[in-house]
């Protein structure tokens, strides 16, 4: 379990950038390239982040692998999530998950039981104090929502592109255990339309959307085989996206 909070303010884990003093005539000619300044700004975030959720998670009494827990849990109702769930889509062991879901069941917040859907498995559920602390632990990362706003819709679109092609990235690589995506779901048919802010076409609803609502954690996504996986993909790249102004 991490027990170290992180500072606010402290970047020792940044990589550092290139001096942007040298011989050169033009300093930037030298200077680190854009990779190196998009990685850094991904550790930026993702230190507040990770700021953030101690700060909130610590005004439960809660750690952040706790309050996570109470956040994902809040979708599964009554059916709960196995233990095992829980590990795979924190990305975190099984024996940190059920350290921080031990701790969760000695402060009343979840309960044990019988999988409705399997009775020989144990399923993970909230309780009614549960709930009430996850609704607000499943807010902790809105301070980032003004920030995104700071961005223009096109600007909004492309980004959230982006994030899509390093999340698949990612979870090819087995970095991101789940992630439920349209770009992998069996109903996603990408760029179907002509229709620049609708080009692609949800099955399951059977209704057109467009770029910016691509969605990277939706309920509803059942993962396509990987022939369809790989199609999608190809045909989701060979239209650019459709940004519209501001
Ligand atoms: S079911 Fe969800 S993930 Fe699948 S295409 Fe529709 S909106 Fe996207």
């Amino acid at each position: 379990m991490d027990n170290s909070q992180p500072d606010r303010d402290t970047e020792s884990t940044l990589p550092a950038e290139s001096p942007i003093t040298g011989a050169s005539a033009n300093p930037f000619d030298a200077s680190s390239a854009v990779e190196q300044h998009i990685l850094i700004g991904l550790e930026k975030i993702g230190l507040a982040l990770k700021s953030q959720s101690w700060q909130d998670a610590g005004q439960q009494g809660l750690t952040p692998t706790q309050g996570q827990i109470l956040a994902l849990l809040i979708d599964q109702g009554e059916s709960g999530m196995r233990l095992s769930e829980v590990a795979k889509n924190l990305a975190v062991t099984a024996a940190t998950a059920s350290d921080a879901v031990t701790s969760l069941v000695e402060k009343s917040l979840v309960q044990k039981t019988r999988s409705p859907q399997d009775g020989r498995a144990i399923a993970i559920t909230l309780t009614t104090q549960g709930q009430k602390v996850a609704a607000q632990t499943a807010s902790w990362s809105d301070f980032l929502l003004n920030t995104v706003d700071e961005l223009s819709a096109a600007e909004q679109v492309i980004f959230l592109r982006g994030l899509i092609k390093m999340i698949r990235k990612l979870q090819a690589q087995g970095q991101v255990s789940v992630a439920k995506m349209c770009v992998t779901c069996q109903f996603f048919q990408p760029n179907r339309y002509s229709d620049a802010e609708r080009p692609h076409h949800c099955a399951l609803v059977n209704a057109p959307f467009g770029d910016r609502h691509l969605r990277l954690n939706c309920a509803e996504h059942l993962a396509a085989d990987s022939e369809l996986a790989k199609q999608n993909w190809k045909r989701y790249l060979s239209q650019s996206s459709h940004p519209q102004p501001d």
